[in-house]
């Protein structure tokens, strides 16, 4: 039932200044980086804040315009879920700092963290904000961007991977497909308060998303899956869990609606997870890259059933 992609496809970064690759080190904006075709690479002026995403967890997923902002920041404020390897591609002398839990303190809240990063924006530092999959998608980057804004600091956005979408190809599953959905929904497992959210309407969900995408949802799979059902969706519609997407320990669950919960209590499948509701979570029988990788064949050729003759090219 659980698929243990327990490939090394990240490799070991050093999480120490010296740990990185030479090159990267150099702190100039054009360190590694290949030509923008005549333009330049933008230059992380002092007193800016760039809001970065650092993808869902292998390094190599950063974008290029991310590992430049790492090359030239005075100062990285990064959050749980990204790769530490990411933090050894600052230059040498950048401060780094850790935006969640420390030494058994409470998380600082949203409020001490965007008011952090205006401090060090007003003293002069190149302020990079490093979050994980996309800023924008489920990580509060909206509400601190717009703290920022507010306080007249000057902003970039730097988009990231989404988990949502990069974990799930690298569990060989498209978030869509011709043949299952022509929309896909992405939805929040918890509101602010941590409890199920109140806002979503599971009948219009359950009859327009033929593809639901779930982030922070372990919690309240429970409910989350009897609301679906309730609302008329096929129990036994496939659903795939995808913990620690795109990590050396990755861990895949193939389940259905109405076994997700006991799969997910048997299997001992945590957090962080990515749960994709809908047919395209059967196409990893077909699309298990990673597992074909380590020679384990694909399990179906054809897992959605459909025939050559449908296809319009
Ligand atoms: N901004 C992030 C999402 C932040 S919310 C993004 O775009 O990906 C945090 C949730 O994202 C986690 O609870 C989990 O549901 C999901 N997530 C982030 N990284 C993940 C990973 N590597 N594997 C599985 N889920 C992940």
């Amino acid at each position: 039932m659980t698929n243990d992609n327990n490939q090394n496809q990240t490799g070991v970064v050093s999480m120490t200044q010296e740990g990185a690759n030479s090159d990267v080190k150099t702190g100039k904006p054009n360190g590694i980086l290949p030509s923008l075709g005549g333009a330049d690479w933008p230059v992380f002026e002092a007193g800016w804040v760039w809001m970065v995403g650092g993808g869902p967890g292998d390094p190599g997923l950063l974008t290029l315009h991310a590992l430049n902002a790492l090359q030239q920041a005075d100062i990285i404020i990064y959050d749980a879920l990204v790769d530490k390897a990411l933090l050894s591609w600052t230059k040498p002398d950048a401060e780094i700092e850790y935006a969640g839990k420390r030494g058994g303190k409470p998380s600082p809240n949203q409020r001490d963290i965007s008011l952090r990063l205006i401090e060090f924006a007003k003293a002069g530092k190149r302020v990079l904000r490093l979050k994980g999959g996309d800023p924008f998608v489920f990580g509060r980057g909206g509400e601190e961007a717009q703290t920022l804004v507010q306080a007249g600091i000057k902003l970039r956005i730097i988009p990231g991977i989404s988990a949502g979408i990069g974990g799930l190809a690298y569990a060989g599953i498209p978030v869509t497909h011709r043949d299952v959905n022509q929309s896909v929904t992405f939805l929040s497992g918890h509101d602010r308060t941590g409890l199920m959210p109140s806002a979503l309407d599971w009948e219009a969900l359950s009859k327009g998303s033929q593809v639901i995408v779930m982030y922070m949802a372990i919690k309240h799979m429970p409910d989350i899956c009897e609301k679906l059902i309730a609302a008329g969706r096929d129990p036994h519609e496939p659903v795939a869990v995808v913990n620690n997407a795109t990590r050396d320990d990755m861990q895949v669950l193939e389940t259905t609606l109405s076994k997700a919960h006991d799969d997910i209590t048997i299997s001992g499948i945590g957090a962080p997870a990515i749960v994709c509701i809908g047919r395209v979570a059967l196409m990893r029988q077909c699309l298990d890259w990673m597992g074909q990788m380590q020679g384990t064949p694909p399990r179906n050729l054809d897992p959605l059933d459909v025939r050559s003759e449908s296809e319009t090219g």
